[in-house]
């Protein structure tokens, strides 16, 4: 038996065969091309044909893996329309006479290095978009099927995978993936873990030609990858696994019951949430209501805003569907890691310190009171409650409620029916956390985030992969910043909740009942898990 340890991304545990996953490469010597016309429209057949796979890879990812992890398939798409890029491969083909493939190829890599070299990890993360787009539309030319396929379902070892590789593959012919690359925010850790499938990353193995084919298992609660597992080893992964399951069916079991402590202590468990379809998944969960609706996914991977109707549309069937369970809407929080195009925003130095959320709401009046029209007019289906990112003074709450006002009071003159809307603030920001005894005064609700509340205390990019070990949302500071803040809701008769990663935290769930917290909101796969540690204070 061999054992190799990795980096867990997603857990449970898988035994099976071993399959190796190499790339198929594409690279050959760059050719001389006789007919440059005939070769650019060979490069619009590829990228046409790129174009349909990544809309069916973008489709498939939505049903499987949600919204946010179908996103990165439509920055591919736009990738393949980018007017900068396609140039970049037809004048290789143009000037150079050099065949599509080799084009694509050394377009792709320019695209590639330019991006990594760029000072905002956001875009460095690009880098790794414009290469696997670009070996698509070389592999489509190179006449390739990408589709790896398998009898049987297997432990897939590879290097890496690219965001599409790991999309194409069939999800019932995996039992887990092993990956020599790879990062815990990498889209293959993510989309694992939305397919509920065992991953490790950086898994301290070499690809050996022998391991394909062999018996091997994976741990993915200690981070460890068995080529030929003993029967011992087998058979604690085994029980593992049992217990996993008996878990899952323990918290079934909490369904319908009440979040409440031995001592009768209660807190609302919520569900955060980034479209229309992932209302089934907390409907599935049990959750009491939606704690944070991100409303930006809904102006992410298109070409322009969203009109007030079809945002109506959307946060008329959440709220429908939630049947009266309590949604709370977070107004657009774009800017810093999440760009769209057309909002034509500035390149900044220090993106999380800049123009992003509520400071663009405040000054793209359009916008804000399009997205305001369409909240508070579906508020007549369900129980709607609107809040607000980035807050960092009072005199923005008071400029947000003038114009909620404006927005009320047109609607009413145009005779549209308007329900009770809770109006709070996200504080995310140290300076709403200080100044939470002010701000108490002027809302209905605070909801804490703290992944960006971690963020600005501890001066920790939250995107910096580099600084993963930094960034502690333990932190002293933190916990005291989340308490005062409860503290001055209560202080004002008005609840306080936390909607960041925290929030899960089931080694703070207690600390946060002691100081009062009155809502929790989590992704819908932990409203069980966080309710059975309420139910064992
Ligand atoms: C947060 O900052 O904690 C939060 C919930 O918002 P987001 O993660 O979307 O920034
Ligand atoms: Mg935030």
């Amino acid at each position: 038996m061999q054992k190799y340890a990795g980096k867990s991304v997603s857990k449970g545990t898988a035994a099976g065969k071993i399959r190796l996953y190499a790339r198929k490469e594409t690279a050959g010597p760059k050719r001389t091309v006789e007919d440059v016309q005939a070769e650019l429209a060979r490069f619009e057949e590829a990228r046409r044909e790129a174009e349909a796979r990544i809309e069916g890879l973008y489709e498939k990812a939505l049903k499987e893996a949600g919204e946010e992890q179908a996103m990165i398939f439509e920055v591919h798409r736009m990738m393949l329309e980018d007017a900068d890029y396609l140039e970049a491969v037809r004048s290789l083909i143009r000037e150079e006479k050099a065949d599509a493939e080799y084009a694509v190829r050394t377009a792709g890599e320019q695209f590639a290095r330019m991006f990594s070299e760029l000072d905002n990890d956001y875009m460095k993360q690009r880098s790794a978009d414009v290469l696997d787009v670009s070996r698509q539309v070389a592999g489509i030319l190179a006449g390739g099927e990408e589709e790896a396929s398998w009898d049987e379902p297997v432990i897939l070892l590879a290097l890496d995978l690219s965001p599409s590789e790991t999309m194409q593959l069939d999800k019932d012919k995996i039992l887990a993936f092993a990956l020599c690359g790879g990062s815990a925010n990498s889209h293959t850790a993510i989309l694992a873990r939305s397919l509920n499938i065992p991953a490790l990353v950086q898994t301290q193995v070499e690809l050996k030609e022998e391991y394909d084919g062999k018996q091997g298992a994976v741990d993915g609660f200690s981070g460890v990858l068995y080529v030929e597992p003993d029967e011992e080893t087998l058979s604690e992964l085994h029980e593992r696994e049992e217990r996993q399951k008996e878990r899952r069916e323990r918290l079934e079991q909490l369904k319908g019951l009440k979040n409440e402590t031995r001592d009768g202590r209660r807190v609302e468990i919520y569900a955060n949430i980034g479209s229309a379809e992932e209302v089934e998944k907390v409907l599935e969960s049990d959750a009491g209501g939606i704690g944070l609706f991100r409303s930006e996914f809904l102006y992410l991977g298109r070409e322009d805003y969203p009109t007030e109707e079809e945002q109506f549309e959307i946060y008329k069937e959440v709220l429908s569907r939630m049947g009266g369970k309590k949604v709370v809407i977070r107004t657009l929080d774009i800017g810093a890691d999440k760009q769209a195009d057309y909002f034509g925003l500035p390149r900044e130095e220090n993106p999380a310190l800049g123009y992003r959320a509520i400071r663009i709401c405040l000054t793209r009046r359009d916008v804000f009171t399009a997205q305001l029209r369409a909240i508070y007019r579906a508020s007549a289906y369900g129980r709607a409650a609107v809040m607000f990112p980035m807050v960092i003074s009072v005199e923005e709450v008071r400029k947000i409620k003038e114009i909620v006002e404006e927005v009320k009071k047109e609607l009413s003159e145009e005779g549209k029916a308007v329900g009770e809307v809770e109006l709070g603030i996200m504080v995310e920001t140290p300076a709403a956390a200080i100044i939470s005894d002010r701000l108490a005064e002027e809302v209905d609700f605070f909801s804490l985030g703290t992944n960006d509340l971690t963020q600005y205390t501890l001066a920790i990019d939250r995107q910096n992969q580099r600084l993963e070990e930094f960034f502690d949302a333990h932190h002293e500071a933190v916990l005291r910043l989340i308490e005062l803040t409860v503290k001055n809701a209560h202080a004002a008769g008005i609840w306080a909740g936390i909607c960041g990663d925290l929030a899960a935290d089931e080694s703070l769930t207690e600390r946060f009942l002691e100081m009062g917290v009155d809502e929790l909101s989590v992704a819908p796969s932990s409203v069980l898990s966080v309710r059975e540690a309420v139910r064992n204070i």
